[in-house]
């Protein structure tokens, strides 16, 4: 076993003294057999939630309807699950009630895909009833049990099927895809905040591309939100260079390629659920490719843009134009480094400096000036030093 399992093996034996069971499980399990980097080390357990609480000093109630407690263990903080069955669902969606149960087997089988519902002891044995490292080696999702009934229980998992394309290049096994195209349509009664979820992990997948190109293919893109009719946009989309883009940027590109007008931009990203912040940040990266597509950039854009934002936007101009060299880059980072202020704040003047040079009380006239100024600085007229800046303004009569 290695890292960080290791670390967690006192959390397991802790359950364990304290008589119940527990095993590592869910992707780490099936990231470790795959030797791939570990995130989330997720426990699963024989013991209840109060149980759990009473063993560990400290813990966090994260979904305690669910079973699982988030406990804080040595600096680190590990999800611990109660083995549960899912016996009744609703409406296509996830579980009305979840049951406790005392054995990890039915809780093995409540999970997925056979690659999801593999579980390791602390000494590194798998229990895995369902062949899951059979389909790891041969590349393959495959749901637990039949894939029409565990995709009517909870229809995310066609999304989570795909997103798992995108992010290991394994291929849907036959059944399990051909159940994914009959029941496509119950995605309908999924909230869009777990559609969110697995859709921007699809994104950032290795092998988006191909995820994207399943999305058309199985129509699970009609079914998403603002994609109805978004085929040729996606097409568009799945023809660029995708691999190195981050997440801001893919959904910058995806709206580019949707082409999306300005104004329902804000509505389009809402949809999903985006958080506002991050809406401003992709129209901006935009705002700057649509400007980027007429011309070059100049030193005031890159002023006003920042690097983060025209760094995206550069990058978005170059997959659309199919430019594989990423030289310019360099050389607007090089400008950008050597502009005398990155930002307003680093102005050396106020308003209020303003005010008392010219002694006149405040007004539009202020913002106006300020801009003059901080237009002069960007293009190297004048230094960015008060004593400077007022005898600009002086001499030039630039009140
Ligand atoms: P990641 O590395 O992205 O976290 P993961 O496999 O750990 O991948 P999670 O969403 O964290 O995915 O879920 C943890 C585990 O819970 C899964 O491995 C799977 O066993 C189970 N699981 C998650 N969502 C579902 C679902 N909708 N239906 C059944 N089992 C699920
Ligand atoms: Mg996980």
């Amino acid at each position: 076993m290695r890292e960080p399992f290791l670390a967690a093996v006192p959390v397991i034996e802790k359950l364990e003294s304290a008589g119940f069971e527990a095993y590592f499980v869910g992707g780490s399990v099936r990231d470790f057999l795959l030797n791939k980097e570990i995130n989330d080390v997720d426990i699963a357990t024989s013991a209840t939630p109060s149980e759990v609480k009473q063993i560990f000093p400290k813990t966090v109630d994260v979904g305690i309807e669910h079973g699982t407690v988030l406990v804080l263990f040595e600096n680190q903080s590990y999800e611990i699950t109660t083995f549960r069955s899912e016996a009744e669902y609703e409406d296509f969606r996830r579980p009305k009630e979840v049951s406790f149960i005392r054995n990890l087997r039915e809780d093995l089988q409540r999970r997925d895909f056979t690659m999801n519902a593999i579980a390791m002891d602390k000494n590194g044995n798998l229990i895995d009833p369902f062949n899951g490292k059979i389909s790891i080696l041969n590349q393959v999702i495959q749901t637990v049990g039949k894939a029409v009934d565990r995709f009517q229980e909870d229809a995310l998992r066609m999304m989570r099927a795909v997103r798992f394309v995108s992010q290991l290049s394994f291929k849907i096994e036959k059944e399990t895809l051909n159940a994914l195209i009959d029941l496509v349509h119950l995605l309908e009664n999924i909230a869009v905040e777990r559609k969110q979820a697995e859709f921007e992990k699809l994104l950032c997948g290795d092998d988006r591309k191909q995820a994207l190109e399943l999305i058309l293919q199985t129509n699970i893109y009609s079914h998403l939100p603002g994609l109805s009719g978004g085929e040729d946009g996606i097409k568009l989309m799945v023809g660029y260079k995708l691999e190195k883009l981050n997440k801001r940027e893919m959904w910058a590109l995806l709206v580019y390629c949707l082409n999306i007008e300005k104004k329902d931009i804000e509505h389009f990203l809402r949809g999903w659920r985006i958080p506002l912040k991050e809406i401003r940040e992709i129209q901006l990266i935009l705002q700057y490719l649509y400007q980027r597509i007429e011309t070059s950039w100049s030193l005031y854009d890159l002023y006003t843009a920042g690097k983060e934002v025209f760094v995206s936007s550069e990058i978005l101009y170059l997959v659309i134009k199919g430019i594989e060299n990423q030289n310019t880059i360099q050389h607007y980072l090089q400008l950008f480094e050597k502009l005398p202020i990155k930002d307003r704040s680093e102005m050396d003047v106020t308003g209020n400096d303003l005010m008392n040079w010219f002694n006149k009380t405040g007004g539009p006239w202020v913002k106006e000036v300020l801009l003059r100024v901080e237009h002069a600085i960007i293009a190297g007229k004048i230094a960015n030093n008060k004593k400077i800046i007022k005898e600009w303004l002086m001499e030039c009569n630039h009140n």
